[in-house]
């Protein structure tokens, strides 16, 4: 038995993207503002790959072709509460079934099947098909992950075939959750930065990055006060000037103080920096009149962190204004990944509303397999070979 992609026997699989420059590649037609999925999306899909059984033992009619029956699944380690890794199952996937290539050929070969990281991907009834049942073509996988094939032979012995999922480059972040003062409570739970860590890692395993806590830690709020500007945590969230509209100067200033880091970094600096720091402190500052956040988190590139405003809020949820959407984190750490650049151009059709860097209509995320978690091949060429490159937390 061996996995295929492209007809070449490969122990490497990838993990799919839907969307890419190339419009033959794109899994997404167009029609004026509408946005459709292709019917054949898998078989022009560059990350396809097929499951080939050679087994003389199930040609069972030399004049006819046969039809087996393999089962395809997932698995990799899971991190338990106490930081033990334990295997288990990514995905328990599904029966797919193979049909002989010709009369007495004893080859039995699959339809293109289709790797994907997100569970909204893996619901969706690619082919028709419900998720988990007959010849479901896509399977959920984390990165470093292995999917396992197998399938009985004539003499009723199991025989399975195996393929990686291998990570391209490593992200390394470390995570600050701030304490409340008065009770020595997390703001923002190690539930809701887990679950954080967890969209995340879906939305980058679409380009290989694999996001490693390098550590993650609680901190008290430092009682600095700079400019007039000092962090009141135990009441709204993060500024003294929390009844008025915060400027990026006064976010600035407050993870200056909450880092402790008074100056810029340069950009050799930050290319030089170990981990890219994630901070979860209540809330960013609130526009009291519109009752809304600042930003659902903020990239400050020049001092290696990321500011998130409160904890995350589930795909389809409504993000603001005490809670940040399930591709904010994605949308920070890619400001860095792009070097510090800035892309927020306004969505002009349905079609940018799927690129992660570019913000659509970002309150409210709905949840569909058209929706913001996308990242583009012209992304991946982007970060993994022009813009990320150099990064010491990039590797
Ligand atoms: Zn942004």
């Amino acid at each position: 038995m061996r996995v295929e992609r492209g007809e070449t026997v490969t122990t490497k699989l990838k993990v799919a993207k839907w969307y890419s420059k190339q419009a033959s590649e794109n899994a997404f037609s167009l029609t004026g503002g509408d946005v459709s999925v292709k019917g054949n999306f898998i078989d022009i899909n560059p990350d396809r790959y097929k499951v080939r059984v050679t087994d003389n033992g199930l040609n069972s009619d030399p004049n006819s072709k046969q039809t087996i029956k393999i089962k395809l699944k997932s698995l990799g380690l899971f991190s338990t509460t106490g930081g033990v890794w334990v295997p288990g199952l990514t995905d328990r996937g599904q029966e797919v079934e193979l049909k002989e290539t010709e009369n007495n050929s004893g080859q039995f070969v699959s339809a293109n099947l289709l790797l994907v990281s997100t569970t909204t991907d893996n619901k969706f009834r690619a082919r028709g098909i419900a998720p988990n049942s007959l010849n479901d073509p896509t399977l959920k996988v984390r990165l470093s992950d292995v999917v396992i094939a197998t399938y009985r032979n004539a003499a009723n012995q199991e025989v399975s075939g195996a393929a990686g999922v291998p990570a391209t480059r490593k992200l390394a972040v470390g995570i600050n959750q701030l304490l409340n003062n008065v009770g020595n409570r997390q703001y923002v739970k190690n539930a809701d930065v887990a679950l954080d860590l967890y969209y995340t890692r879906e939305i980058f395993a679409q380009i290989g990055v694999q996001v490693d806590v390098s550590y993650q830690q609680n901190l008290r709020q430092s009682t600095t006060v700079l400019d007039g500007v000092r962090m009141d945590l135990d009441r709204d969230g993060l500024s003294v000037y929390e009844k008025e509209f915060a400027s990026p100067v006064v976010i600035a200033k407050e993870t200056r103080i909450m880092t402790g880091q008074w100056v810029n970094l340069t950009p050799a600096g930050v290319r030089g920096l170990d981990v890219i720091s994630v901070y979860f402190p209540n809330f960013l500052t609130t526009d009291a009149t519109a009752g809304r956040p600042f930003a659902e988190g903020v990239a400050l590139y020049l001092l290696g962190t990321v500011m998130m405003n409160g904890p995350v809020a589930a795909p389809g949820a409504e993000a603001g204004p005490k809670a940040h959407g399930y591709v904010t984190l994605a949308h920070e750490l890619g400001h860095f990944l792009l070097a510090g650049i800035v892309l927020h151009a306004p969505s002009t059709n349905a079609m940018q509303k799927v690129h992660l860097m570019v913000e659509g209509d970002s309150a409210v995320e709905a949840n569909t397999v058209f929706d913001s978690r996308r990242l583009t091949s012209a992304d991946e060429r982007e970060i993994l070979f022009w813009r990320g490159k150099g990064h010491k937390w990039f590797k």
